[in-house]
């Protein structure tokens, strides 16, 4: 009975084709192993710039498998470096629209931008412009709109402008061309006299 059986199933056949299986179970277990270790490199890279923090990861797994991926999705870092740095950006949009939103530093009460005092403390918060009357902030230089200096700003640069010396380079070119000019001419007298 036993021999029969034996024939009937063909027991060559069924090792090698458990051979067969078993390597195709290999191979993939081999490449799951690697691609796990693949990942887990690459997960770590975009979370941290920290390259030896993505090789221990990644040596970690390659060695404890399964287990050391359990551990490493519970330990590594919540957000990637692209999210860190969206929401960097989210921030700073919202510091910058706080910032815009104008207040009075005096009394810190919101204020408008047309208001050239604080009504509440009576802090002065712009100055019109001398020439249009538009709004001007106390650290401008000039009147956006108009380009006139700001009151109490221009006097300070004009001063410096005459005593440059590129007033004074120019006349002395001039007295020299006024003396190579006498210098010529008595030779373009001469030349008449000689003829
Ligand atoms: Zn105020
Ligand atoms: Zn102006």
């Amino acid at each position: 009975m036993p021999f029969e059986l034996a024939e009937f199933v063909n027991l060559e056949a069924v090792t090698q084709y458990a051979l067969y299986a078993l390597s195709c179970m290999g191979a993939f277990l081999a490449a799951l192993w690697l691609a796990l270790v693949i990942w887990t490199f690459k997960d770590m890279r975009s979370r941290s710039r920290d390259i030896f923090a993505a090789i221990l990861a990644a040596l970690l797994v390659a060695i404890l498998n399964i287990p050391a991926l359990l551990i490493y999705l519970i330990l590594r870092p919540r957000e990637t470096l692209n999210e860190a740095y969206e929401r960097a950006l989210e921030e700073e949009a919202l510091l910058q629209q706080i910032e815009v939103r104008n207040s009075c530093p005096g009394c810190s009460r919101p204020t408008k931008d047309d208001w050239h005092l604080c009504p509440h403390c009576m802090t002065i918060l712009k100055k019109a412009c001398v020439q249009c009357d538009y709004p001007l902030d106390l650290t401008w230089n000039v009147c956006p709109r108009c380009s006139t200096p700001a009151p109490g700003r221009g006097s300070e640069v004009e001063p410096e402008t005459p005593s440059s010396p590129a007033n004074i380079v120019p006349s002395q070119a001039n007295n020299a061309s006024i003396i190579d000019d006498t210098q010529e001419t008595p030779a373009t007298v001469q030349s008449p006299n000689g003829e």
